[in-house]
């Protein structure tokens, strides 16, 4: 089938690429030149483990290619995911615009194209969008002529770092239709990626709209929940660690989603839990839940700046305080909402001086902060001389270091991990002193 992607960020690009890799004659759209001079240039703007093998494959094939022409992009394909940002908005809400403008652009391209039989050309919202977006989109595009157009709404569920594997199996594919034949096209696109009986669930658009944001409500209340079980842990003595083996064997509950941590970031979890709430707050019903799985984050995004106040008291201006891990997660350079730049923030103000370590997310760090951080190419580089390491990213490098060289390293054995990759009997055998989260230590 001949696809337009507009929106070439870390879904656009990925759903792009995968759907050339079934197959599909790929035209990804961008008005970030520079992104497309990147692709069109062999590069890839973003790290995504796997990606880059595969854009290279498909662009070599002659089935993906890249381009800052939506309305030739648009009149050749069947198919047009708006892919673009939904960002959260000054109110909360999440930001439309760049939806609308695409919508309107996609209406202006497809004006004078002949009207074919229901579901010949489709425009699919694939982009986080509040309930009723699929119908503006409508309007917006009868407006400009092309009533004619269907619109369906297909929310991504992939996850940065394991990108294109969630694309290639789904748990699930949601579609919001208004006409079976549109369901029908969208299932024979999706068809080679449900093999193994994948469910392939069509609903209303305003049905699969709000699929997404409960979906990302439940995971990140997940995550406040456990976190703040964690906190509880340490005013009480107990290790979340037991806790939540304890809990998760229990089959109605389970494991996923439930480790604690410095709160949760990303360019998903805090913009669409605000959204959501904004819904609730347009039709008078306050989410009071979802409005402390958010006050529960913002305070988490403090926990581990928190211990080290309480360790080191007025005497942390002056300190230098070594940080690993800076993405939001491991296996992504995505930084949008990251707890480490809220700790650093926090430690910036407080006079201490940073040396910081990431596998992937350094430059984005960097264009932020500048020269107001150190940046070492290495995790030991980091911990050279500083008085404390904070770790706030799990990545796989951090979690087997050389302890007895890292004690070398540091002027001081001290660890605060915001993520407890490491046995706390182990550290203090080793002579550390070690903050995890929850693990029943006085910190507060
Ligand atoms: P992104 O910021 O990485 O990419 C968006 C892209 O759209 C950018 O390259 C930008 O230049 C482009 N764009 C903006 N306006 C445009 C326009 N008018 N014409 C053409 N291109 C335009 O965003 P993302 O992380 O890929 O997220 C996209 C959507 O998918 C959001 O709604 C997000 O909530 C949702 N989503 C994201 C993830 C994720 O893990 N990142 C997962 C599921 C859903």
């Amino acid at each position: 089938m001949k696809i337009a992607v507009i929106g070439t960020g870390y879904v656009g690009l990925v759903t792009g690429t995968c759907l050339a890799e079934s197959g599909n004659d790929v035209v990804c759209v961008d008005n970030n030149a520079r992104k497309v001079e990147t692709l069109n240039a062999g590069g890839i703007p973003i790290y995504e483990p796997g990606l880059e093998e595969l854009v290279k494959q498909n662009r070599r094939d002659g089935r993906l290619s890249f381009t800052t022409d939506l309305a030739k992009a648009v009149r050749a394909a069947r198919i047009v995911f708006i892919a673009v940002g939904t960002p959260q908005s000054d109110a909360g809400d999440a930001d439309l615009s760049a939806v609308w403008a695409v919508s309107d652009a996609i209406g202006d391209a497809l004006r004078d194209v002949p009207a074919g039989p229901p579901g010949s050309r489709i425009v699919v919202v694939k982009s986080t969008v509040p309930v009723g977006t699929n119908r503006g989109v409508v309007e917006r595009l009868t407006a400009k002529g092309c009533g004619h157009v269907d619109a369906a709404s297909n929310p991504e569920f992939l996850k940065e770092g394991a990108a294109i594997n969630d694309f290639m199996k789904p748990d699930r594919v949601v579609v919001g239709v208004r006409r079976p034949e549109v369901a029908e096209v969208l299932r024979e696109l999706y068809a080679p990626f449900l093999r193994t009986e994948r469910p392939f669930l069509v609903m209303s658009p305003e049905s699969s709209e709000m699929t997404k944001y409960a979906a990302n409500a439940m995971l990140a209340t997940k995550i406040s929940f456990i976190n703040e079980m964690a906190n509880l842990c340490d005013r009480v003595g107990a290790d979340i660690n037991d806790v939540r083996k304890g809990m998760g064997h229990d089959q109605r509950i389970g494991f996923q989603f439930l480790f604690p941590g410095p709160g949760y970031g990303g360019s998903c979890f805090p913009k669409d839990v605000q959204a959501i709430i904004a819904m609730g707050r347009r039709t008078n019903l306050p989410l009071k839940l979802m409005e402390s799985v958010d006050e529960v984050n913002v305070d988490q995004k403090q926990v581990l700046f928190g211990k080290m106040k309480y360790h080191f008291g007025s005497t942390l201006a002056g300190k230098t305080i070594a940080v690993w891990g800076l993405a939001f997660k491991p296996q992504t350079d995505d930084i949008r909402e990251a707890p480490a730049l809220a700790l650093i923030d926090k430690l910036l103000d407080a006079g201490a001086k940073l040396r910081v370590h990431d596998p992937e997310a350094m430059p984005n760090v960097r264009a932020i902060y500048g020269d107001k951080l150190t940046y070492c190419d290495g995790p030991y580089g980091a911990i050279e001389g500083a008085d404390a390491l904070a770790i706030v990213t799990e990545w796989k490098a951090y979690q087997n270091p050389d302890f007895d060289m890292m004690k070398k390293l540091l002027a001081k054995p001290l660890i605060f991990d915001g993520r407890n990759i490491y046995d706390e009997k182990t550290m203090a055998n080793l002579g550390y002193t070690y903050y995890a989260i929850g693990r029943g230590k006085k910190a507060y």
